[in-house]
């Protein structure tokens, strides 16, 4: 999502960190279990009632888009063409689609944030292609993540892989700061410049979230005032997690198994244990 609110940068704890990775997980879980489901003939209305439920399942975790700003599905799932706050709805997916599932949980006062684009069926060379390079621009981002870098370095990295591929990026919708508040300070642009920005530190974290374009960067939006869809009707695609900066580097918090239940038994953060930059799941 793309509405920012002004204020200060909040930095967290290792604790609080932990909390917003325990949101994460059911998160990282989530896109596992709904993976088998985003098949030709399901409806977008049924993907939305799965997330709904499958959240509210775990203790205390409640789905933090609904009722976001008076959006009124549990995810965003976004068709093709649709980049972002996709209504769901009783549309049919069908064989060659793209559709990204964007879900936010909010679990004990702490929220966390992802999004993956899915396959429906067998999809085309250019559905194909866009999927791989927002993925990998994902990816390469989440690696400049680090302290000593700045809030451009994250967009700069998206800049550098997403060159030469024929994709452009989305420059209206940008990446945010998450914690008490799904979306906070600072915004993470896709269209970033090396040092520029606000310097990174460790306890600060971000949803990073590439979104491309097949075709034009320019978008509108849909007559029901939430669909942003590409202006040119061609594909989009949106991968997205949330990621703390820590000293060791950044902590996947979206990613899943960032760290085993030994490393709690022992006693070490587990915040900034497993392999933290290595954990960008690939659907
Ligand atoms: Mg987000
Ligand atoms: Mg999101």
């Amino acid at each position: 999502m793309a509405r920012q609110r002004a204020g200060a940068i909040h930095l967290k704890s290792p604790a609080e960190i932990e909390a917003i990775a325990q949101g994460g997980c059911i998160i990282a879980a989530l896109m596992d279990e709904i993976e088998p489901l985003v098949v030709p003939g399901v409806t977008t209305e049924a993907l939305d009632r799965f997330v709904d439920e499958y959240v509210r399942s775990h203790d205390g975790a409640v789905p933090a888009f609904k009722g976001l700003y008076g959006f009124p599905g549990s995810a965003c799932i976004s068709v093709n063409a649709e980049v972002v706050h996709g209504i769901p709805a009783k549309r049919r997916l069908r064989g060659g689609d793209i559709v990204s599932i964007d879900v936010g949980v909010r679990r004990e006062g702490w929220c966390a944030d992802s999004a993956f684009t899915f396959p429906v069926g067998e999809i085309g060379a250019e559905a194909a292609h866009i999927m791989d390079v927002t993925r990998d621009a994902l990816r390469l981002a989440v690696a400049a993540t680090v302290p000593g870098n700045h809030v451009g370095d994250i967009g700069a990295a998206v800049v550098e892989r997403v060159r030469g591929t024929g994709l452009a990026i989305i420059p209206d919708l940008v990446g945010h700061g998450v914690g008490r508040e799904i979306h906070e300070e600072p915004q993470v642009s896709n269209v970033g410049r090396r040092g520029r920005g606000v310097p990174l530190q460790p306890g600060m974290v971000l949803a990073i979230e590439p979104m491309l374009a097949a075709g034009t960067d320019q978008i509108v939006t849909l007559a029901d005032r939430w669909t942003v869809s590409t202006a040119d009707g061609r594909l989009s695609a949106h991968f997205e997690h949330t990621v703390a900066v820590t000293a060791d580097g950044p902590a996947v918090l979206t990613g899943g198994g960032i760290w085993d239940r030994s490393d709690e038994r022992d006693g070490h953060d587990p915040a900034v244990t497993g392999p933290l930059s290595t954990t960008i799941r690939h659907p």
